[in-house]
């Protein structure tokens, strides 16, 4: 326990000297979606947190507090995993200390010392949350920003835009000071926006696009099609790796691999080869469906960019589209490649995504695919199928995979 806390029954002080400080998106925070967005993301932080020890979490002002609860807790590995914490826009580690303007201003030059250093204009900013604190924010502000500057001669002050900001918090327990946050990642908290069944294949678009939807706040399962044996068992290895890299985002992930074979050879011997792809996307379509009915969700997700490829005409679309009901939601459709690819290495993906196991639709991709469809031609080759037939099997043949965070 830090020897700095004052005693109380009813609050337990944080263990060792530092605790994290979260910045919460300000937009929302807005209006009546405020206690809303702070309970989900402190339930989201202390789900993703109970791996790295017990910690306390609280909001107050649109900060939340992170609290060791113990001397043994993974601080580096806690902190690194909540600056993937959607709804967070910046974090700081912030170093405990007795409640005296001298001992603030001596952890401000040990804690800071790096950061004063490396700046060359700075400011401090005072908060007194502990009223019987003997100066006002303004006094505790000049106090110690005067002997930072007899500290560190290079220093000037700039009360505009400074180098670093220097924070002290006169709290219930101690004093807290902090200084430049690291970025958070920003969004909302994941579960705020819903929920949706993503379409995740082996490519660079569609972890980029599950990752986008997650950062707006939606809580996603994923579908995967798997056609064994055309594609190996190293393809499906691949995707669920995939899935594996973007939980640090996304939480705690169930992929749901559908055997897709069956339905892929029986349009190969029914139905005319320059539809395959987009009969293959309207099966994709209806069975996604199907799995989110099955888990309340309430929207599909691609990585679909216009243009991109002959499945992804605005026509092809339209003819996908016509068989679900539910918003499909394609974040990356107005993208670039180069856009998608550099989003892709940001969150870890391309490296994986461009391992190059073959996926199922390449395997079956139409020398001459249409790029125009009308719906008559599309509902006419599909006639001769027995649609819910397949569609029923496929769902009923579905493995589910359960990715921990
Ligand atoms: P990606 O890079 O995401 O694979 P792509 O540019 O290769 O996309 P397509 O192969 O036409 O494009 O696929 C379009 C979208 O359809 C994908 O982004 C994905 O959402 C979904 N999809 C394609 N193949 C599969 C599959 N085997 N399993 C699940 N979803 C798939
Ligand atoms: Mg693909």
């Amino acid at each position: 326990m830090g020897k700095y806390y004052n005693k109380n029954k009813d609050h337990v002080p944080p263990a060792g000297e530092e605790i994290f400080l979260l910045k919460m998106g300000e937009m929302v925070l807005k209006g009546l979606n405020r206690r809303g967005f702070e309970e989900r993301l402190m339930g989201n932080a202390r789900r993703r947190l109970q791996k790295y020890g017990k910690f306390r979490i609280y909001s107050r002002q649109s900060i939340t507090y992170v609290e060791p609860q113990s001397l043994d807790c993974d601080l580096d590995g806690a902190f690194q995993s909540l600056s993937q914490l959607f709804g967070v826009v910046g974090l700081s580690r912030a170093k405990a200390c007795e409640k005296t303007p001298e001992a603030i201003v001596e952890t401000a030059k040990t804690y800071l010392y790096d950061d004063l250093m490396e700046a060359r204009t700075f400011k401090v900013e005072s908060k007194r949350s502990d009223k019987s604190f003997p100066l006002s924010s303004i006094q505790l502000s000049q106090y110690v920003g005067g002997e930072l500057d007899d500290a560190f001669p290079h220093l000037t002050a700039d009360m505009h835009t400074p180098d670093v900001v220097v924070h002290v918090e006169v709290r219930e327990f101690a004093a807290y000071v902090h200084a430049n946050p690291t970025p958070g990642a920003g969004g909302l908290p994941v579960g705020m926006g819903g929920k949706a069944v993503s379409l995740l294949s082996g490519g660079i678009d569609s972890p980029v696009a599950s990752w986008m939807m997650a950062k707006r706040g939606v809580a996603l399962e994923m579908v995967h099609f798997f056609s064994y044996p055309y594609t190996s068992p190293e393809a499906k290895e691949k995707v669920l790796e995939l899935a594996r890299l973007i939980t640090p985002w996304c939480g705690r992930l169930t992929v749901h691999v559908v055997p897709f074979t069956e339905i892929q050879e029986e349009l190969r011997r029914s139905c005319p080869e320059a539809l395959f792809t987009l009969l293959m996307r309207r099966f994709m379509m209806r069975i996604s469906e199907r799995v989110a009915q099955r888990i309340g969700a309430h929207g599909l997700v691609t990585g679909e960019s216009l243009g991109q490829v002959a499945s992804q005409t605005m026509d092809a679309m339209a003819v996908t589209n016509q068989v679900c009901t539910l918003p499909v939601f394609r974040p990356v459709v107005g993208m670039d490649k180069e856009e998608i690819i550099r989003i892709a290495r940001k969150i870890g993906t391309f490296e994986t995504s461009i391992l190059p196991y073959e996926d199922c639709c390449t395997v079956f991709t139409p020398r001459h695919p249409k790029t125009h469809p009308t719906l008559e031609e599309i509902q006419e080759a599909e006639a001769v199928l027995d649609i819910e037939g397949l569609v029923s099997k496929a769902v009923d043949g579905i493995e589910r995979v359960v990715l921990e965070l």
